[in-house]
């Protein structure tokens, strides 16, 4: 497409500054930023005063790989192109499509999460994967290597810890994917099996990830003041530890450290806000480290229904959950830790409990137990044998309005939606309206300045996670783009489009003009060098 936009109020990704430009399209890439209309130029125009044009958003923090490799994704992915997000970082928490050997014996722990794409072995190196990333998906990817992906493959699932031939052979297929183009790595430390790496495994793990000047990305094992995590209810708070294990890990190995999804869960958990920030800015600024993080604009997030359950407790066969002993254990331990991080049944809301439960989806643990007459230990109970393993759950105080607006303005900081559309149930908003929420809370001052905000977003985001002539609008960079009118973006209602937010462009082409999907396949896989 060859294609003039012009008069816009331009956020070029470098600057904080916006400026009144014109931007010229030829084919996928920008041709040129001008101050002026160019002379003799006869081609299409787009007249876009009044409104802002900036880079395309990145998606710093993404589950969607698993869905962006498939064919006729579109139900999955639209509701993200839609808020103007063109490129995303995937491969986080410790899952990925790639770094698998598809000859694994481990297939059937494995390719769970591969459940609706029959093609999994062709999507688990880096160029098939990237292959089908240009075939299928809606906007550009770059993808992290999951370690906990990467263990199962080799090791299954549980805490075996590795043989040394097996970690040699990870630490070769870690080498083989950076090489390839992979981003990075992710740790998922409060998932099995990445829980279960053993320090010495973790930082070789990390030194291969700094020879190649990759960034290393942690779900850390602990998000709240007290957790699962670490047998002392009392002490240093289990984020704050989770933190040091981070800048540990990043201080012995030197690598480029990004802290996924900053939250802090529980009200007694917002208290350690001031101490999270001090870590990162003490690192980055005194020890000469590189740590970054990300967040997003909401107080709640979903998790599966186990996720406040003890693992001694999840570990006993069903029969044995029912014993009168083990459920005092468990209803004094659920007790103690409800009352330690400020967090109760009134902040779960089920999302989705099985097929035979749509009565429940969209309401609060506590009101299904109050309409029961029950307690609400034993609602939670039932639901999680009535929903199965599939159920979900939104929890809420994850977040408050004053984190929001603090964090956004950190200098390290970048923006996520960490979201995926479900089958069926309560969809997560972050799904549909991250990036113009949080567009919308700058312009009311309750977060990030928008020139500052718009390149985290962009560029810085680029610059992070090493995707070259991405995320800025400079000539010779790809035409990724998204124009908004800064006076009126905000997100819609439920699962509805953003407002304010007219044409997203990708790879010099629109995939969304006037509101309207025109293309729905015109991401790349991006190798990152
Ligand atoms: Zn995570």
């Amino acid at each position: 497409m060859r294609l003039l936009l012009k008069n816009a109020e331009l956020f070029d990704g470098e600057s904080d500054e916006g400026r009144k430009a014109h931007v010229l399209i030829d084919g996928e890439r920008v041709e040129a930023v001008l101050t002026s209309r160019p002379e003799g130029y006869e081609g299409d125009e787009l007249d876009l005063a009044g409104a802002c044009l900036a880079p395309g958003f990145i998606d710093t923090h993404t589950h969607n790989d698993l869905y962006a490799v498939w064919p006729d994704n579109e139900r999955y992915m639209r509701s993200f192109l839609r808020q103007g997000i063109t490129t995303m970082i995937g491969g986080n928490c410790g899952f990925s499509t790639l770094g698998i050997d598809p000859a694994t014996p481990y297939g059937g722990d494995l390719y769970a999460f591969f459940k609706h794409n029959p093609n999994y072995a062709e999507v688990t190196g880096f160029e098939g994967w990237a292959k089908a990333i240009d075939a299928h998906s809606p906007v550009n990817m770059a993808c992290l290597c999951g370690h906990g992906t990467m263990r199962t493959a080799l090791r299954g699932l549980g805490d075996k810890p590795l043989t040394a031939e097996e970690l040699d052979r990870m630490e070769r297929d870690l080498d083989a994917q950076l090489a390839a183009g992979a981003a990075g790595l992710s740790f998922g430390l409060m998932y099995n099996p990445s829980m279960y790496g053993e320090p010495a495994e973790l930082e070789r793990l990390a030194r291969v990830v700094a020879r190649h000047g990759k960034v290393l990305a942690y779900h850390t094992r602990a998000n709240s003041k007290v957790s699962m995590a670490y047998p002392e209810l009392l002490g240093r708070p289990h984020n704050l530890r989770a933190m040091d294990e981070v800048l540990d890990i990043a201080k012995k190995t030197g690598v480029r450290s990004h802290i996924s999804h900053m939250i802090y869960v529980g009200r007694q958990t917002w208290k350690t806000l001031d101490k999270t920030i001090d870590l990162v800015d003490n690192a980055n600024n005194k020890l000469g480290l590189d740590i970054s993080f990300d967040i997003y604009p909401f107080d709640c997030g979903v998790s599966t229904i186990n996720v406040i359950l003890p693992v001694w407790y999840q570990s006993l066969s069903l029969a044995d959950r029912k014993k009168r002993s083990a459920r005092m254990r468990l209803a004094i331990e659920i007790l103690a830790t409800k009352q330690l991080l400020g967090f109760g049944y009134e902040d779960i809301q089920i999302t989705w409990a099985g097929p035979d439960h749509r009565e429940y989806i969209g309401r609060r643990v506590s009101d299904i137990s109050a309409a029961a007459g029950e307690k609400p230990l034993d609602t939670y109970l039932r639901l999680i044998d009535e929903g199965g393993p599939d159920a979900t759950v939104m929890m809420f105080t994850y977040m408050n309005e004053h984190i929001i607006n603090k964090l956004s303005r950190h200098p390290a900081v970048h923006y996520m939606t960490d979201a995926w559309i479900v089958e069926d149930g309560v969809q997560n908003p972050a799904a549909f309206h991250t990036f113009p929420r949080l567009l919308r809370l700058s312009r009311e001052g309750k977060a990030e300045k928008l020139g500052r905000m718009i390149r985290k977003m962009t560029g810085s985001a680029a610059e992070r996670f090493g995707l070259a002539d991405r995320g800025k609008v400079k000539p010779g960079y790809y035409a990724d783009l998204v124009v908004f009118d800064r006076q009126k973006i905000a997100e819609g209602e439920g699962e509805s489009s953003p407002i304010g937010l007219p044409h997203v462009i990708i790879n010099g082409e629109f995939a969304v003009q006037n509101g309207e999907f025109k293309n729905n396949n015109l991401g790349r896989g991006i190798a990152v060098k």
